[in-house]
């Protein structure tokens, strides 16, 4: 079909909660690459937000996929499931958690710590410890909960009234925090590096003060990992560079590299709260989405896509860094590993990411002032020098 076709039956049939999206439809991915309608090849350095860790169609990985399709996709969580055993196993293998729980998407498995965290209070006989904190700026996903708990209030005020239970403080403000905290307090919940409202991180004296407090006021500490889980920033999870452990920590985006799966990760004793029948789901951790999360994790541990992520994500930095010290018109390049946000003090970044795509370079924009980068883990420093020097000439160009 042409893209001008896709287009009219979008426009037609779907509901228009994306707007005017970019106009391009890709057809073929292949490692760093995507191919439109047209033929033309773009380089990603967005990996569909931080979803495509292996970068497109990795062989490995698209060879066990097949292999599953021929076997079985759906089985149901009324039976047992060897990729969803196989899978909880290697997650808790390589993480903090002792239990975990599978979902279909970010927002359900938020949800999922969510409830987690109340009816584990519930069942401690604290039933009145039901609210959590969660930071301004902070992004948890678009169910009726998650909204709540996310704070930017463009995405909630269609929606009032919110799901109570739920307040947020401005990030790295401990006062805010202790200001916060009441007997209902149950959770703070947060984004180690904040995504989707501009890669803004939390400091690591702030984190070690936030676990304090938690242990303090008998609060669970939560960690939304999924974007920042996976190995994108470096470390296989965001907590590691900080040397904190959550009580619940969840994933998602890069954890089925494309197929849909979300995680709940818990500790024990909070992990044995959830018993039969207080939560589930009909897909969740289906045959077809564990065999996903099990080839990612195996393809970034046997190919060393974590270190690469560590390794190139520096060079990325300083390669940005370079450019900010070249043009004025960058105000800062913030990030961790290859989740990188580059802040103009001008309202042109819309514009530099288009130009950059004309280019054949896909990158992230966040309002009118950010670029966000966030490529696949198998990226090279080649690919980030073609990058550079096209980011280069779009703004020697202005
Ligand atoms: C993307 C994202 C979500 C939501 O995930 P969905 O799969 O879109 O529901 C939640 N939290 C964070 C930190 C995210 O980046």
């Amino acid at each position: 079909m042409a893209l001008q076709d896709i287009i009219q039956r979008d426009k037609i049939y779907f509901m228009n909660v994306f707007g005017d999206r970019t106009p391009v439809c890709f057809q073929y991915g292949k490692g760093m690459y995507l191919w439109d309608t047209e033929g033309n090849k773009y380089c990603d350095f967005l990996a569909g937000i931080a979803v495509n860790a292996l970068g497109h169609c990795h062989p490995r990985f698209i060879n066990i996929l097949k292999n599953q399709l021929d076997k079985v996709i759906h089985t149901s969580n009324l039976y047992y499931i060897e990729p969803q055993a196989k899978l909880a196993e290697m997650l808790v293998n390589i993480s903090c958690a002792d239990k975990v729980f599978f979902a279909n998407s970010g927002a359900e498995a938020n949800e999922g710590a969510i409830k987690l965290a109340r009816i584990y209070y519930k069942k401690k006989n604290l039933p009145h410890k039901y609210e959590i904190i969660t930071l301004k700026k902070s992004f948890h996903g678009r169910t009726l909960a998650t909204l709540a708990a996310t704070g930017q209030e463009k995405y909630q005020k269609p929606y009032s009234p919110l799901m109570p239970g739920f307040k947020h403080v401005e990030i790295n403000d401990i006062a805010a925090l202790k200001d916060a905290i009441t007997p209902s307090t149950c959770a703070i919940m947060l984004e180690l590096i904040q995504g989707e409202s501009g890669v803004y991180p939390v400091n690591g004296e702030y984190l070690s003060e936030v676990k304090k407090i938690c242990e303090e006021n008998d609060l669970l500490l939560i960690f939304d990992e999924v974007q920042t889980g996976m190995g994108r920033t470096g470390e296989m999870f965001a907590y590691l560079h900080y040397g904190i452990e959550p009580d619940i920590f969840t994933l998602a985006k890069a954890l089925g590299g494309g197929i849909p799966i979300g995680a709940v990760c818990a500790k024990e004793p909070v992990a044995s709260a959830f018993a039969p029948g207080d939560h589930g789901s009909t897909f969740g951790g289906n045959p077809f989405a564990c065999t996903a999360g099990i080839a990612v994790i195996d393809i970034l541990l046997n190919e060393g896509l974590v270190e690469n992520a560590r390794k190139t994500g520096q060079y990325f930095m300083e390669q940005l860094t370079q450019l900010k010290n070249k043009y004025k018109a960058i105000s800062e390049v913030r990030g961790k590993g290859l989740m990188i946000g580059m802040e103009f003090n001008n309202n042109d970044a819309k514009m530099i990411a288009k130009k950059l795509f004309e280019k054949g370079f896909l990158v992230g924009c966040i309002g009118t002032e950010i670029l966000r980068f966030l490529p696949p883990l198998i990226v090279t420093k080649q690919d980030i020098d073609a990058l550079i020097n096209a980011l280069d000439k779009v703004l020697s160009d202005y």
